[in-house]
């Protein structure tokens, strides 16, 4: 859905879509929709500034590789968001200083408006975890024999202080 700033110019725009798998593309690859996103909210233009601000509530499943161990992890995401745009021009307008205040909080769009699934894009990577795991305490994979250590433990970690003692004793 395209939120356009003409419409906007008019009134509150309101909002209510869902994105089958696949139809939000992720820079990440290893990042994707393992179900339906839901998305509802409004759109509002502050006609002085230019500025978009979307506000809304995100709803659905994303599906990744648990940073550890490599399994897929399902993640799901509810979360409410604002999110302001300014207009790139602004950036042009503007003195540094505001520009690098305004560049924290807002984004920048260009042309008519806005795409709705850029807006979900950015939201739904704030929204994800810094930490992508299977479970808390995800052994993960083992650097030195390749065992998946949630599966089975591997006896490297017992074995490679023994190998120091045993070089210490040769001397
Ligand atoms: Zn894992
Ligand atoms: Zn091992």
């Amino acid at each position: 859905m395209f939120l356009s700033l003409k419409e906007m110019e008019r009134g509150k725009v309101a909002f209510r879509e869902t994105y089958p798998p696949g139809a939000i593309e992720f820079l990440d690859e290893r990042l994707r929709q393992a179900g339906a996103l839901e998305v509802e909210g409004v759109a509002e233009l502050s006609p002085a500034l230019g500025e978009i601000t979307v506000r809304g509530r995100l709803q659905g499943r994303m599906e990744t590789e648990c940073d550890r161990c490599l399994e897929a992890v399902v993640l799901p995401i509810d979360a409410s968001f604002t999110l302001s745009y300014l207009p790139a021009s602004a950036l042009a307008a503007r003195e540094e200083v505001e520009i690098e205040k305004g560049a924290l909080e807002a984004g920048f769009y260009e042309g008519g408006g806005l795409d709705l699934a850029d807006v979900l894009r950015e939201q739904i990577l704030l929204a994800l975890p810094m930490q992508r795991v299977c479970q808390e305490d995800c052994q993960g994979i083992c650097p030195v024999c390749g065992q998946h250590r949630n599966r089975a433990a591997c006896d490297c970690h017992e074995r490679l202080p023994d190998d120091r003692w045993a070089r210490l004793r040769d001397l």
